[in-house]
């Protein structure tokens, strides 16, 4: 990682928030990914009365409310417990890392297997994994979130038997509906017995690691490519660069309660028709889908540059199909995957990578925001 990247090693959480460039940020992690009609109301309410307005939407599909003060930091945390969108204890919170396919139906194991999961890492003696292992539950008929970060994957094969699969793995274990979550939890303790040095089980994979046995059924590959418009299950929305205003969500809470998803949209739960709501895009072609940035300099200490007004400046310019990430600092928040583009913001300009991620070995060095616009 270059030069000025602070690794904090830990993301905030609603017990444990972090401080940043307009004060603390909460991040909300709703049970099961998804929010009744009641709870975006008044997560909405609280963000108006004990934050700056700003929330942001996490690429894990957290909910992060910003500006919150050491003085307001209580007064939110006791609404959302009335609300029942906090952990019991900052180890519960900091261990349900989890993603949630937002297609899931009724019966189809997703909410069983959430739950389930949920309770054994709340567990006592749950595995002590590293901040950012995850698990992704995509047990829905496709799967959706591959390309989403995660550690653990609760899949289905192509005969629509479960499968768990370590991510970096081609192949996953057969498992049942009444075993896939104790699974998931005993290749959780190996990775921890088997880490070393890492962190994530992509790498210790790649490090030549050999998985237990009973990893050989083949995975289904992903076709599903995230885009706002109206799905059986509701209507997918999008918010310009990962972020909204709370009018924005009060507004969203007349017309239904919201699935959350790892790629900055929601699901609407059965939106058959939605008005125009400032912040929200609902067309597939609109340019901003081109663009992500993270929070950026000022709002981001650590950030060496504001990164949104530029990505608004930039995304008009891009073609269809091109994606260019936009990063305040090496550290890659916004989009931890690799890009085709990526500009890093640097204390000397501004990096271009070509495919890889904000960190990599950058194509091009201390450009400046016009060589940028020439380059793009
Ligand atoms: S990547 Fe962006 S949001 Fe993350 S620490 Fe750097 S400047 Fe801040």
């Amino acid at each position: 990682m270059s030069a000025g990247a602070e690794v904090k090693g830990w993301c905030p959480g609603a017990l444990r928030p972090m401080m940043s460039g307009d004060g603390l940020v909460v991040r909300v992690r709703p049970f099961g990914a998804r929010l009744t009609r009641a709870q975006v109301d008044g997560l909405a309410t609280l963000a108006a009365a004990h934050g700056n307005g700003l929330i942001d939407l996490s690429s894990r599909g957290n909910v992060q409310v910003r500006g919150v003060t050491e003085e307001s930091h209580p007064k939110l945390i006791s609404g959302l417990q009335r609300m029942g969108l906090v952990d019991a204890t900052e180890t519960a919170e900091r261990r349900r890392n989890l993603i949630v396919t937002p297609f899931w139906l009724t019966g189809d194991g997703t909410e069983r297997f959430t739950t389930e999961l949920t309770q054994a890492l709340a567990a006592p003696d749950a595995p002590d994994l590293p901040y950012k292992f995850g698990f992704a539950v995509d047990t829905g008929q496709q799967p959706v979130l591959q390309t989403a970060s995660a550690d653990i994957r609760l899949e289905r094969d192509a005969g629509a038997g479960y499968i768990l699969v370590a991510d970096g793995a081609a192949v996953g274990k057969p498992v049942t509906s009444d075993t896939i979550v104790a699974e998931a939890i005993a290749l959780a303790r190996w990775f921890m017995d088997n880490r070393g040095e890492h962190r994530r089980m992509r790498k210790l994979l790649a490090a030549g690691a050999d998985l237990p046995p009973g990893h050989f059924v083949p995975r289904q590959e992903q076709e599903y490519q995230p885009k706002p418009g109206f799905t059986p299950l509701g209507a997918m929305v999008a918010l310009a660069l990962g972020q909204l205003q709370v009018d924005t969500l009060a507004s969203l809470a007349k017309h239904g309660g919201v699935r959350l998803t790892p790629w900055r949209m929601l699901l609407v739960e059965s939106a058959r028709r939605l008005p125009e709501i400032e912040g929200l895009i609902t067309d597939p072609d609109d340019p901003l889908l081109r663009v992500v940035a993270c929070t950026g300099a000022p709002r981001c200490l650590q950030g060496h540059a504001e990164t949104r007004p530029l990505a608004r400046q930039l995304a008009s310019r891009l073609p269809s199909g091109q994606f260019l990430h936009i990063s305040g600092c090496a550290k890659g928040c916004g989009h931890p995957g690799k890009a085709p583009l990526t500009i890093t913001a640097t204390p000397d300009g501004f990096d271009l990578i070509e495919d890889g991620r904000a960190a990599d070995t950058p194509a091009r060095r201390n450009l400046t925001p016009d060589d940028i616009f020439k380059a793009v």
